[in-house]
């Protein structure tokens, strides 16, 4: 079993906890250490007790706290080549270069990097899973297409955390420059939530337990629009699940254990 905390999704930060057992890992670090420290505690993580950090990529609201974190808990930090050359304060003697599609075992979590199409040098999705239980997660954001190879895993885990950036109407009507709005729309830039929403609605999975909507703009985009987009692409495939928009300025979880799981969290509160 896994759990999956996002501790803030979005332009101004993004950090996503996976847990299992004694296990954790973050999937990026994009807030400064002492913000990462503080949503942590909410969470009741201490950060020296993460085994590892995952970089998609090295845009500074997916890095911003990655170095300071390092030399304060010592934290290892995994990416592609791209990514790890591209942060400027990493102490390379606790981060290693990871190649695409090549399983790398961080205590019971094993991930693989999926190179997909953005802005940055090497960026990836991260698929997750827990080996003793076969639970497995789909973490991809930043992405302005989704690669089939990506699509047809996303297909197979019990949960999917997916971006779903803007809404293609506000962002043509709302105050971005038009140079700003075409590389958000661009195959390299960000997916929108009718984008997501085909994704949802075409690789619609008996598998999935929850989805969780990821990097959503606060200026483009609203939870409402965003998960309703999400909720009709799952209903037109007859696949309901619980739909959730992970938001910027708090953690938000535990998330992948279905409906049960999370009454019972709610119920032993
Ligand atoms: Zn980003
Ligand atoms: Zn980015």
């Amino acid at each position: 079993m896994m759990r999956a905390f996002t501790l803030g999704s979005g332009s101004a930060g993004n950090a996503i906890l996976l847990e299992c057992g004694d296990t954790r890992v973050l999937i990026d670090a994009g807030y400064a250490a002492r913000t990462l420290a503080r949503r942590l505690a909410e969470i009741q993580v201490a950060p020296e007790s993460i085994s590892a950090v995952v970089l998609t990529h090295e845009h500074i609201d997916h890095v911003r706290g990655v170095g300071v974190s390092q030399s304060r808990w010592g934290w290892h930090v995994f990416g592609t080549k791209g990514t790890l050359d591209g942060v400027r304060d990493l102490d390379n003697e606790r981060a290693t270069a990871v190649a695409p599609l090549t399983p790398l075992t961080i205590g019971a979590i094993e991930c693989t990097l999926v190179r997909v199409p953005h802005d940055a040098a090497a960026p990836t999705a991260v698929l997750a899973s827990h080996a003793a239980s076969g639970y497995r997660v789909a973490i991809a954001h930043d992405l302005g297409q989704v690669p089939e190879m990506l699509a047809q895993a996303m297909a197979d885990v019990d949960l999917l955390m997916l971006e779903s950036n803007h809404d293609e109407e506000m962002l043509r009507t709302g105050p971005y420059p038009v140079h700003l709005q075409r590389r958000i729309r661009a195959e390299t830039g960000h997916l929108s939530n009718r984008e997501a929403g085909l994704v949802l609605s075409e690789r619609a999975s008996t598998r999935w337990r929850e989805v969780v909507l990821l990097h959503l703009s606060e200026t483009n985009n609203t939870p409402r629009h965003a998960t309703t987009s999400a909720e009709r692409a799952l209903r037109g495939a007859r696949a309901v699940r619980p739909v959730t928009a992970a938001p910027q300025d708090a953690p938000a979880g535990p998330f992948g254990a279905g409906r049960g799981g999370r009454l019972q969290l709610s119920l032993a509160i």
